[in-house]
This record gives C-alpha cells, structure tokens and sequence, in this order.
C-alpha cells in the first residue's frame, strides 16, 4: 500500500499540491488524469523524494518515507519510478542499463546481477534485444526497458508518470501489454496516463487532479459514464 496524506507543496509562492489525501491499496492500480500543470507528476515525484513535501506524510507498507533519517536510497529500491522519458544510460546496451541498476542500489555482484537483468528483461520480452543499446531499440522498447530496470529492483510499489506519451501511437499497445501484466503480478501501481481506454480496462480507480487537489475519484465504469462534478465533465468532453 501507498498512503498519501495531507500532501502539501508551493514553487516559491505557487502551490502545486493543495492537500493530496491518497491511499492506494497493494495491488491496486490507480490511474491518475488531470489537466497540464494540476500537480500529477509533483505528486508522484514527491512519493519518492524527487520533489520534497512542505508538508503531509507519505507512507509505504506502512513504513514513514517522508521527513528526516529516511534512507533515501533504501526507499528508491521499494518505489520504482517510469518516466515518459526513458532515461536509459546511451552509453549502455539493455542489459547493462538493468544490471547497473542492479550493482548500483543493490550492491548486487556482476553475475547475479546481469541474470537479474535478464529475467527482468524476459518478464517485458525483450530477451532477444539484450544486447542492443537504446539507440538501436524503438521507443516502446527503450520503455519496456526502463520498466525491466524498475521491475528488477523488486520494488513495492511502481509509479508511472506518462509512460505512453513520447511513442508513436503505434508503440502504445507493447507498453500498455507490459503495464497490464505488471498488474497481474500484483504490482501497487500509481499511473499517471492520457490512455483513457486503458483507464478503462485495467485501473481499479481512477482519480481526477485539478489545481493540485483531488477533485473527483471512482471505480472507471462510474467515473467515465457519470462524473459528479462539473470540471471533471469538462475535462472528459475535451479528452474525447
Ligand atoms: P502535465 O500534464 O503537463 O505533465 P502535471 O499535472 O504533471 O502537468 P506538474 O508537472 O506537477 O503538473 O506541475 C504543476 C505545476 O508546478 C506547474 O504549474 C508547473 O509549472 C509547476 N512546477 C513543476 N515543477 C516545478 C519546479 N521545479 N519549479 C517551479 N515550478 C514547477
Ligand atoms: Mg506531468
């Protein structure tokens, strides 16, 4: 589980995050839709210390992640982060990208760790593109690997901010394949995500943001059919 509570924060006078009252539940995947500039990603980059909090508290598994003497590195492990870009190392094929991870958070050896990385490498189908670096995989797969290296770590929870939005539309589906068995594996998962249709087959809740508050939240079938409340109306009629 993933509990969010009474999450503050302002750029210098701006505040982006309002009061963010959140509880994701284990296995539970809760997508997240908003407008630009609600707060979506501040939020998820404040649930593991990309971004610090003025205020609230962010649990995980029960465990305080927020305020002082967190071990910043030990709370990465359990929270694994997809960005819309990929950020996997140029330099570095697939396999060392994931193996790095490995070796660098996890202390892991050389050995254990590339059969890690192979595994989670298997786990997104990418076994045959090992060897490859992102410049010779297509951006589906660049993301597939950077959610093998998230994956690999064996993290409590994923967050996925955008992961869809810098492919070409014809990428999409992989991508959304890799998130869907995630979630069968019982991943928590936090998405932040334009892929409606994908809101509407895989999440168990979804929750609208606006001006860095919850507006809004629901199971899909109702959010979607019967929004409640007027900006979430308008929002879906320009989404469509
Ligand atoms: P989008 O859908 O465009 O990704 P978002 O909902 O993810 O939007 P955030 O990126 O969380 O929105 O940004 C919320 C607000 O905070 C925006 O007004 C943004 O300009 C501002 N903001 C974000 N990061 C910073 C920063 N490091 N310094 C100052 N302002 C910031
Ligand atoms: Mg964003």
């Amino acid at each position: 589980t993933l509990s969010l509570r009474a999450l503050h924060k302002s750029f210098g006078t701006f505040p982006v995050l309002n009061g963010i009252d959140l509880h994701v539940q284990r296995s539970e995947m809760v997508f997240v839709l908003g407008p630009s500039g609600s707060g979506k990603s501040t939020m998820l980059r404040c649930c593991n210390r990309l971004e610090e909090p003025d205020s609230g508290a962010i649990w995980v598994e029960g465990d305080l992640l927020t305020g002082p003497g967190v071990d910043l590195n030990k709370m990465r492990q359990r929270i694994g982060m997809v960005f819309q870009s990929f950020n996997l190392y140029p330099h570095l094929t697939a396999l060392g990208n994931v193996t790095l991870a490995l070796r660098r958070v996890l202390k892991m050896p050389r050995a254990e760790a590339e059969a890690e990385a192979m595994a989670a490498l298997k786990s997104v189908g990418l076994s045959d593109r090992a060897r490859h670096t992102p410049a010779q995989l297509s951006g589906g797969q660049q993301q597939r690997v950077a959610i093998a290296r998230a994956l690999a770590l064996k993290p409590t929870v994923m967050l996925f901010d955008e992961p869809t939005s810098a492919l070409d539309p014809e990428l999409v589906g992989d991508v959304l394949d890799v998130m869907r068995e995630v979630k069968e594996q019982g991943m928590t998962m936090l998405v932040v995500s334009h892929e409606m249709q994908f809101a509407r087959e895989a999440a168990d809740r979804v929750v609208f943001m606006d001006g860095g508050s919850i507006i809004e939240q629901g199971p899909p079938d109702r959010f979607f059919a019967a929004p409640e409340q007027e900006r979430t109306r308008a929002f879906l009629s320009r989404m469509r």
